[in-house]
């Protein structure tokens, strides 16, 4: 069997579990109708299993390389990405005035997951241009908009961002890369650039950098930094790629996975570009790209973990070895391969539909500019991006030790996953920065957000029926911890936070887990695959939330007690 898309879990996800349908009474997304999301997803499923999912292996076995300064990507690439851009999936949620679909951004996620789990290393191509769309849609002046979005949305061009330096990673406030003005309404942009993600293709026309970079006058820090947009090919006066701009490509990174994406070392001399957004408020620009980008990378955990999951699932009931107690013929009747399937199961459906109700928020936050969906959309994007990627890292490890020896020998495709998925936790933002966004920013509100959601677990649970009154209490528990740890969590000082900030983190996907898990089995009902896996969550996942919650509070004094020498060398 190979990757099948998830596409039946996202419908019933969008119908059981976050509301989808409240979207669609929005004006902005009245177009999106029931038969519109079934077709889509249909679609992008059919895509992902028949184009994508058999390029898998070929972007690990043959990748991407720089050929005299060109970059060649892996068979069958270019033919797959143009069937992405000539079928308009690039240009999903794009406005449609320059040609994109208007859709909103909980479909483009489940999109985005599906064509991920089939070739992660490709779907990341069109992943970074949808941030740049949207970058330029809110940032751009309307010259540079009729320019560039009507390829990036057809996808005759690519995007990328360039934010990192070799000594600005994720203190981007630390970047040298330096603009000065032509005096013709351009920019010299020279600067290096480092693990730049589809750095260059050869199968868009044209590919376009958003690069951060510091006017003279600019102050040190995020404060004085701007955003340019510097094309590989400067525009010529019908829009079309004239003349080569000052960039190359020096070098591509030997990564641990993720071979097929071309992850590159840029250069820019006195490159031309375009200022986006406002003179030393560059960060605020970026930000738009690298908030859509954190939803799409949690999705990318998740759909790592689906993969890997359909593997290991195969492989187990497959695979003779031992007699299971329960008389089955196969390593699936051994309790411990059963266990594991089990919970990564539960974590991927607890992980999706956390990435979904981010999604929807992020649509109603749009359509309706409300306080409490914008505080919603901003608290659940950390959380999905870390907990979606660590479930994919935690599932892909499973997946291997599902497959024991077989799992480590390249052969079987089990360690591709984990190798591919493991820069998830890491770009765009590390897991643990998204944590300390988490406990500093996103809790400025004093916890009106996260209260938000715990007041709508506590009105579910009031109308949960008897049936499940195991499951409602075991929620119920889990919610009053996140509750009164958050009580306390926004009492303390920073460092304090932030030694707890992980934790706090998993500590509220476990509960929000159990929240969507206990939704599934009351709309699925008993006995049912959904309230059979919630089972597990409830008995074997959501009881972690008391040990997160004595981490949380715990503070930051055992760490620093321990100096260089208790944790360097013990040779004393
Ligand atoms: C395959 C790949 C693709 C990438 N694609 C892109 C791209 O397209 N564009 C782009 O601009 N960048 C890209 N990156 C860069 C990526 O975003 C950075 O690697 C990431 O932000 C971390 O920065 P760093 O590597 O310098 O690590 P560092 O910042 O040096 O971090 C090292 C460790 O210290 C921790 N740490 C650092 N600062 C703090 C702090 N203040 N508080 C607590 N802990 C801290 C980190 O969490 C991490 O664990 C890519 C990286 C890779 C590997």
């Amino acid at each position: 069997m190979s990757y099948q898309a998830p596409v039946s879990d996202y419908l019933f996800i969008f119908n059981n579990i976050v509301n989808f349908s409240q979207i669609t009474l929005e004006e902005r997304f009245s177009g999106t109708t029931n038969d519109l999301v079934s077709a889509i997803l249909g679609e992008a499923g059919k895509i992902s299993n028949e184009v994508l999912a058999p390029l898998q292996r070929a972007g690990d076995l043959h990748p991407a390389r720089l050929e005299n300064g060109v970059v060649r990507t892996s068979p069958g690439f270019s033919e797959a990405y143009k069937s992405i851009a000539e079928n308009g999936w690039v240009g999903m949620a794009a406005k449609t005035e320059y040609g994109g679909m208007g859709l909103p951004q909980s479909l483009v996620h489940a999109v985005n997951e599906m064509m991920g789990g089939a070739c992660l290393s490709l779907q990341l191509n069109p992943v970074m241009t949808q941030g740049q769309i949207e970058a330029l849609e809110h940032h751009a002046n309307d010259d540079l908009k009729e320019i560039y979005l009507p390829k990036l949305i057809s996808g005759e061009w690519s995007g990328t961002m360039n934010l990192t330096e070799p000594q600005a990673g994720t203190d981007v406030g630390a970047l040298q890369t330096r603009a000065i003005s032509n005096e013709d309404g351009t920019y010299a942009i020279s600067g290096q650039k480092i693990y730049i993600s589809w750095a260059d293709n050869d199968f868009t026309e044209n590919v376009c950098h958003l690069v951060l970079a510091r006017l003279p006058e600019a102050k040190a820090g995020t404060k004085g930094i701007s955003l340019f947009l510097v094309p590989k090919f400067l525009p010529d006066s019908q829009g079309e790629p004239g003349v080569s701009n000052s960039l190359r490509v020096i070098s591509l990174e030997h990564k641990l996975g993720l071979h097929g994406s071309p992850t590159g070392v840029m250069q820019y001399e006195n490159a031309t570009g375009w200022m986006i957004g406002l003179p030393h408020n560059g960060m605020a620009a970026m930000f738009t790209m690298m908030n859509n980008a954190r939803l799409g990378v949690g999705g990318q955990g998740v759909a790592v973990a689906e993969a890997a999951y359909q593997k290991a699932f195969e492989y187990a009931t497959d695979r003779v070895q031992g007699a299971p107690l329960n008389g089955e013929k196969t390593i699936f009747g051994h309790a411990d391969v059963r266990r594991m399937l089990a919970q990564m199961r539960a974590d991927i459906f607890a992980a999706r539909s956390i990435g979904a109700a981010c999604a929807v928020a992020i649509d109603m936050a749009a359509a309706t500019g409300e306080k409490k969906w914008i505080s919603r959309a901003a608290l659940l994007t950390p959380i999905t991006k870390a907990f979606g990627t660590d479930v994919g890292i935690d599932v892909a490890q499973q997946g291997i030790q599902v497959h024991g020896g077989m799992g480590f020998i390249e052969e079987s495709g089990a360690s591709q996953f984990l190798r591919d998925v493991r820069v998830t936790a890491i770009y765009e933002g590390t897991n643990g920065i998204q944590a300390m966004d988490l406990v500093s920013r996103k809790l400025m509100d004093r916890g009106e957000a996260i209260f938000d959601v715990l007041d709508e677990i506590e009105s579910f649970l009031a109308t949960s029926v008897d049936e499940f009154k195991n499951y409602s209490e075991t929620l119920a528990i889990g919610a009053l911890d996140l509750q009164e740890t958050t009580s306390w969590l926004i009492k303390q000082e920073l460092n304090d936070r932030f030694a707890g900030a992980v934790s706090y983190l998993r500590l509220c996907a476990r509960v929000l887990g159990g929240y969507f898990h206990l939704r599934a089995a009351v709309a699925s009902g008993k006995g049912s695959s959904r309230e059979k896996i919630a089972d597990v969550y409830f008995s074997r996942l959501l009881p972690e939330h008391s040990g997160l919650a004595q981490a949380v509070r715990r503070g930051s004094g055992d760490l620093f007690a321990l100096t260089e020498k208790d944790l360097g060398l013990w040779n004393h």
